[in-house]
């Protein structure tokens, strides 16, 4: 089994939440909203080994649940606001909020998986090997 080149964890999972290859932090990583391109266009890097699953969607819900929930309970206790005047301010907002968030949050766990070398990163996984491709230094 070879010994994997240390990658920089941070900087990898910066460049997926900038919506960028996590290797070289030119090429895209999506090739439409949500759908990761299999090598990245800048480098080549393969990036279909990634399992993120529903970890993004997980995380985006915490994540905004956590900023508008508290600011919907501070609005209702202070201004105690219509119905309608919720649903036109947070409504929207957490729209956006998730709509933002989802792909950078994608991006930042690919990121993090091709630093650590977790499944097809990793060349002497079984993924790399079934798929044929290859997770280069
Ligand atoms: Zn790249």
């Amino acid at each position: 089994m070879a010994i994997l080149p240390k990658r920089d964890f941070w900087r990898a999972a910066w460049s997926g939440f900038s919506l960028k290859c996590p290797k070289c932090s030119k090429g895209d990583i999506f090739g439409k909203f949500l759908k990761v391109n299999d090598n990245c266009p800048a480098c080549g890097e393969a990036l279909h080994h990634h399992r993120a699953d529903d970890a993004p969607p997980y995380f985006t819900i915490f994540i905004v649940g956590h900023i508008t929930i508290p600011l919907m309970i501070a609005m209702e206790l202070l201004y105690r606001p219509s119905l309608w005047v919720h649903s036109l301010i947070w409504l929207p907002l957490t729209l956006a909020l998730c709509y933002w968030l989802l792909p950078r949050i994608k991006g930042a766990l690919i990121g993090i998986q091709w630093a650590v070398h977790m499944h097809g990163f990793d060349p002497n996984h079984d993924e790399a090997k079934e798929f044929g491709g290859h997770s280069s230094p």
